[in-house]
């Protein structure tokens, strides 16, 4: 299996190796007197004349890697504190969350996210865990808010690749889930322990971090957010949630606890953002129990329900209902099966076998006592209801007399899929309720208002939005401030981000290896996103590789760098186009080498957009540019 990461590719100077770093600390004496200021921090200084800062390296990014320690006889107050998101953020999905205090790291979700419909031959997106596998002694616990697929769906890919030996925290139903990610990966025992957690329980992990569960509700039950208690302050990660007051299992949002937890003083809250763009309140599931009631009891013909296998709640609705009705119910999709499985035994689903039948059998019923629930709201192109809306079901066939009630709204980016199936079921002739029409769904996400009191009972000192496009963290971020957050305490998180987390601030103080890395069949990261682009250009427009030296005396770029093209043009017409390139590139290389700063990044694509651009002038085409920097 090969690992490659694509997105923001590691640089110089960052740190996915503060291995190395922290083994230079333990070489320093175990005393260190208290320095004023870093001795580095004078050699950079304005007044060194000497000084030109236009090193490869980055000193002061790696020196980051061993704060956090804080010297004898030094202020209590600025013990640090990480927080170190690997995915999440300007994206719905992939959510993974690191905290670090000092030498040990928690990890909270370790989630996937589903490709788009750019990424042909895709199956899942993970995020880089390389900064994890290189820190794997300090991961002491991995804990999970709840058991949707973006919160724990790359269990098994992380641990294969960093081999964890920590134990990993759930709810009841989210410890199944887990376990099932591991067995359909291949790992017949589980290989490591589950801590079963529940609303209101506590766990110590290693020598400063205290973990306390708060019960919440969100689409899936046994859904909570996260107290983290540290020597710092307490920090609330909310995890997915609504505030749900008519939860249809009883199961209500710990609101007491939020509230409690306020009053002795939360330092920092993370907060789901997904919803943040939506006025008012988000519905009940209790409602859309209503509508579906009403739909399903109109219907003459067969009833096909498509929602999300994990939506538990919404599949004892459709249960109850069917059964009230004289309806059974036909299952379809691999993982409606598995949920409804884990979920009975979990104690979290209650229905009677006798009421399920085979989908193979449903014609032996006659029509007005079927109902099919299903998979495939989101246009998956092999789920149930995909294959239903274009006639490529095994079983099921539709016509005119049948309903189709898409329990469930398209997630960002899938807008396009699910009007294709929703088109194709409509050209059946048959009765199609989706979306808002007839509020057969409710979001599993708080909007404003519940923001808003999630931030009044909790009284952060600062925020950080989560789980959210950029978009939405912007919106949640205006929420807070009309709130009476400061601006000044609330941070916008990216991916790769580190926050640096005192008990009186919040920055960003560096970056760790953060990326994307592409799943296809077996292959981990083979397939990134930029070669399924580039497999697509090459074919079309060929390829230039451009080889910069970097003299690691001179602190500079030599001139003249190496120019090669391949399935781009034959080469006796590229002679000037060459000379042209060769000339730009010189200048480009004389104004880097004056820069202040040296970003590899930037550079790269300063180059990759100049060229791209002298090409496409003079020969109208696009041949993927690759800049490639060695040192000499
Ligand atoms: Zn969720
Ligand atoms: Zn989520």
């Amino acid at each position: 299996m090969s690992f490659k990461v694509f997105g923001r590719k590691k640089e110089e100077g960052e740190e996915s190796t503060t291995q190395n770093v922290e083994k230079k600390v333990s070489t320093a004496p175990k005393n260190p007197p208290v320095k004023k200021e870093n001795p580095n921090r004078n050699f950079q200084g304005k007044g060194n004349p000497n000084f030109k800062k236009n090193s490869i390296k980055k000193p002061e990014l790696k020196a980051l890697a061993i704060e956090g320690e804080t010297p004898v006889g030094g202020d209590k107050k600025l013990e640090k504190l990480y927080i170190m998101p690997l995915g999440g953020l300007q994206e719905v999905g992939k959510n993974n969350m690191l905290y670090q205090y000092r030498d040990e790291i928690i990890m909270v979700d370790v989630g996937v996210t589903f490709p788009s419909d750019d990424m042909p031959g895709i199956d899942l997106v993970i995020a880089d865990y390389t900064f994890i596998a290189n820190n794997k002694d300090k991961l002491k616990g991995i804990i999970l808010t709840h058991g949707h697929e973006d919160h724990i769906g790359a269990l098994p890919y992380l641990y294969n690749q960093t081999d964890f030996k920590c134990p990993i925290l759930g709810t009841k139903l989210t410890v199944e889930l887990a376990k099932e990610k591991f067995k359909s990966n291949g790992h017949k025992n589980i290989p490591t322990t589950f801590v079963e957690m529940q609303g209101r329980s506590k766990y110590k992990i290693g020598k400063y971090f205290e973990i306390e569960y708060i019960r919440v509700t969100h689409s899936i039950p046994d859904a909570c957010s996260i107290a983290i208690h540290t020597p710092i302050g307490t920090i609330i990660h909310t995890g997915d949630f609504k505030i749900d007051l008519t939860p249809i299992n009883g199961e209500v949002m710990d609101l007491y606890k939020f509230a409690e937890l306020g009053e002795k003083g939360v330092l920092v809250l993370l907060a789901d953002s997904t919803n943040a763009e939506r006025d008012g309140w988000t519905n009940s599931e209790l409602q859309v129990g209503e509508s579906l009631r009403e739909g399903i009891a109109k219907s003459k013909g067969r009833v096909i329900v498509g929602t999300f296998a994990s939506n538990v709640h919404r599949i004892q609705q459709v249960f109850d209902i069917a059964k009230s009705l004289g309806r059974k119910i036909a299952l379809d999709g691999r993982s409606m099966h598995k949920v409804s499985e884990v979920a009975k035994r979990t104690g979290h689903l209650d229905y009677d076998d006798k009421d399920l039948i085979d989908l193979r059998n449903i014609h032996n019923y006659p029509e007005n006592e079927i109902l099919i629930l299903c998979t495939g709201t989101q246009g998956e192109p092999l789920a149930a209801l995909t294959r239903v809306a274009q006639k490529m079901h095994k079983f099921v066939h539709l016509n005119e007399r049948d309903t189709i009630i898409l329990s469930a709204t398209p997630i960002p980016g899938n807008e396009k899929a699910v009007y294709k199936t929703i088109n194709a079921l409509l050209m059946s002739g048959a009765n199609v309720i989706y979306e808002k029409v007839a509020g057969m769904h409710a979001s599993g996400h708080a909007s404003r208002e519940e923001l808003i009191l999630m931030m009044r009972l909790t009284k952060p000192k600062f925020f950080i939005p989560v789980h959210g496009e950029y978009k939405m963290l912007v919106k949640h971020k205006e929420i807070a401030k009309e709130v009476g957050i400061l601006e000044s305490n609330i941070l916008l998180p990216e991916n790769g981000m580190k926050i640096e987390l005192t008990k009186e601030s919040v920055r960003v103080a560096g970056k760790i290896q953060a990326g994307a890395i592409m799943i296809d069949g077996l292959g981990v990261g083979d397939v990134g996103e930029s070669i399924i682009k580039d497999r697509q250009n090459l074919s079309e427009n060929g390829i230039v590789i451009v080889v910069m030296q970097f003299n690691t005396l001179k602190k500079g770029f030599n001139f003249n760098p190496e120019v090669t093209t391949k399935g781009f043009m034959h080469n006796k017409y590229s002679d000037e186009l060459m000379e042209q390139i060769a000339d730009k590139m010189n200048t480009e290389l004389l104004k880097f080498n004056q820069d202040e700063e040296f970003d590899d990044g930037l550079i790269k694509n300063r180059v990759r957009e100049m060229l791209s651009k002298i090409i496409y002038m003079k020969m109208k085409r696009n041949p993927v540019v690759i800049p490639i920097i060695v040192e000499v």
